[in-house]
C-alpha cells in the first residue's frame, strides 16, 4: 500500500504530464501491465483500453513475438545512423511499398510531429529545385491535428493547442473541414455536392496557385472529433491538388495501419497521394517510429548536382533498428491474423450496436469508419449545440468506473470536447465489444 501511496507521490512531485490540467487531487492511472484490449494498473484494476493508448496499440498489448523481434536486433546491431543504412530499415522500406501499393521512398524519424515536419521541407525544396522557388504555403483544414513542433503545430487547426504558442511559423493557411454535421456550406446530406472540398480549391486559388506547395490532411479528422465526410471528397481533393501543383500530404499517423479499416485511409477512395506521413500503429506503439513516404519521381528532384540539392535533414533514432525491426513484424503479424479486414468487420458491428443510441435525445451524431467512431452529444438535436463539458466528463468517468477507457475530443477552435471517441486495438473480439458498447451506453444514459 505505502509503495503504491509513494507511486502516487513520486508522479507528482517528478512527472509533467501530457495536456492534463492540474488540481490537488488529480490521480493518473499508473499502468504496470497489458494484455490483448486490456491494461491494468498499479492498484490491480483492470481497464479495457477503447482507445489503444493513444490511438495507436492497433495489434494489441502484449505481444512476446514484438519484444523478441527487437530484443533479438537489439543484441545483434543496436544502432546506426540512417545516413548510412541497414537490413530492418531496408525490409521495412519494402514492406511499407507494398503496403502503400505506389513506388515511395521512405525517410525514417520518430513522431508524427516529425514525420510531417519532414514532408513540409521536402514539398518546399521539391517545388525549389522544379523551378518553382515561389511556393512555401501549406494549407490544411480547421480541426486537424498534425503535431506538436512548430511546423506541425502551424498546420494544425485547432486554436486552443496553439494558444500561447503563437506566432508560428509563417505560410501555413487553414481552410473549413467536411464536418457534415455542421455542414460549413449548409447542405443536407441528401443533397451533398462536397462543396467543403470545392472551397478547399478556392482556398487554393485564393491564396495564388504558384506560392502553394502542398496540402496536408488526414484522410479522415480523428482527434477533432472524427469526422467521416462523403466518399468522392478526397478524390476533388487530389485533383483540386493536381491541377494547382501542389503536393497532397496525406497524414496516415492515426488512419494508417488498419484502423479505419484499410491498410490506409487513403485507400477508400483509391486515390495516390505524393507524400504519406505515419507514426503510431506502424509499431503499434511499441516503439517510436514514424516515417514519410515519398513519390519516387519526387525523390529524383533531389538527385540534383547543386551542392545543395541532396536533403540536408537529419535525425540521430529516425530508423532505429530495434523499432524496425519490431515494425516489420508487426506488419506480419497483422497480415497473418488479417487484422485489417477485422478492423472493418468489428467496426461495422461497433455502429450496428451503438446505432440505437441515435434515438436518446443526447446523441446527436455517430461516425464510424473502421474501428473509429466519434458519438457526438448534444444538449438539443435541433440547434446541435455542444452538450455541457460536465456531462460529457462524467460520462467518461462512469465509462472509467465500470473498466473501460475511452476518449473526448471536438471542436476544440470552439472550446467543445463534445464527441466520445473510441478506437480500440483492432483484435477486439465480439465479447469485448458487447463489454464496452454496454458500458458506453448505459453510462450515457446514466448521466443524461
Ligand atoms: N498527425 C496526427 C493525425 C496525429 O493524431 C498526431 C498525434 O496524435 C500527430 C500527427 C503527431 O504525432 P506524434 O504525437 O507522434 O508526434
Amino acid at each position: 500500500m505505502d509503495q503504491i501511496k509513494s507511486a502516487f507521490d513520486k508522479d507528482r512531485n517528478y512527472i509533467w504530464h501530457a495536456m492534463n490540467r492540474y488540481s490537488p487531487d488529480s490521480k493518473p492511472l499508473i499502468i504496470e501491465r497489458a494484455d490483448g484490449v486490456f491494461v491494468e494498473d498499479i492498484e490491480g484494476v483492470r481497464y479495457l483500453d477503447a482507445m489503444s493508448g493513444l490511438w495507436c496499440v492497433n495489434s494489441g498489448y502484449g505481444r512476446t513475438e514484438f519484444a523478441d523481434a527487437a530484443a533479438e536486433q537489439l543484441s545483434k546491431m543496436a544502432y546506426f545512423p540512417m545516413s548510412q543504412s541497414h537490413m530492418p530499415a531496408i525490409k521495412l522500406a519494402e514492406k511499407l511499398n507494398d503496403w502503400l501499393e505506389g513506388e515511395y521512398i521512405i525517410f525514417f524519424s520518430n513522431s508524427g510531429s516529425e514525420a510531417n515536419e519532414t514532408a513540409f521541407k521536402i514539398a518546399r525544396q521539391y517545388h525549389e529545385q522544379n523551378g518553382q522557388s515561389g511556393r512555401f504555403k501549406v494549407i490544411s483544414r480547421y480541426r486537424s491535428y498534425h503535431g506538436n513542433t512548430m511546423g506541425a503545430l502551424s498546420a494544425t487547426g485547432q486554436a486552443q493547442r496553439k494558444y500561447k504558442y503563437e506566432p508560428l511559423a509563417a505560410g501555413f493557411v487553414h481552410t473549413v473541414p467536411p464536418d457534415c454535421y455542421h455542414c460549413p456550406v449548409n447542405n443536407n446530406p441528401e443533397n451533398c455536392n462536397i462543396e467543403c472540398a470545392g472551397l478547399l480549391e478556392k482556398t487554393i486559388n485564393w491564396e495564388m496557385n504558384e506560392t502553394v506547395a502542398a496540402v496536408i490532411m488526414e484522410p479522415y479528422i480523428t482527434g477533432g472529433g472524427v469526422l467521416i465526410q462523403q466518399d468522392g471528397y478526397l478524390k476533388k481533393v487530389e485533383k483540386a491538388c493536381k491541377k494547382s501543383g501542389a503536393l497532397l500530404i496525406m497524414d496516415e499517423v492515426i488512419c494508417g495501419f488498419g484502423r479505419t479499416g484499410k491498410k490506409f485511409g487513403f485507400m477508400h477512395e483509391g486515390i495516390s497521394p505524393d507524400i504519406i506521413t505515419m507514426a503510431k500503429g506502424i509499431t503499434s506503439g511499441y516503439l517510436p517510429l514514424a516515417a514519410t513516404a515519398v513519390r519516387k519521381d519526387i525523390f529524383d528532384t533531389f538527385k540534383g548536382s547543386e551542392e545543395y540539392d541532396h536533403f540536408r535533414h537529419v535525425n540521430t533514432f529516425g530508423g532505429n533498428p530495434a523499432a524496425c525491426a519490431l515494425a516489420l513484424r508487426n506488419l506480419e503479424v497483422m497480415e497473418d491474423e488479417r487484422l485489417i479486414e477485422r478492423s472493418k468487420s468489428m467496426g461495422e458491428q461497433l455502429l450496428d450496436i451503438m446505432k440505437e443510441m441515435l434515438s436518446h435525445s443526447n446523441v446527436g451524431d455517430i461516425r464510424q469508419k473502421g474501428l473509429l467512431m466519434g458519438i457526438e452529444l448534444v444538449e438539443d438535436k435541433i440547434t446541435r449545440e455542444p452538450l455541457n463539458a460536465g456531462k460529457v466528463n462524467q460520462i467518461i468517468a462512469s465509462c472509467k468506473s465500470f473498466g473501460v477507457l475511452i476518449g473526448k475530443n471536438g471542436d476544440t477552435v470552439a472550446g467543445f470536447n463534445n464527441v466520445l471517441t473510441i478506437a480500440p486495438p483492432l483484435t477486439i473480439s465480439t465479447n469485448q465489444l458487447q463489454l464496452l458498447t454496454d458500458v458506453v451506453k448505459k453510462s450515457i444514459n446514466e448521466v443524461c
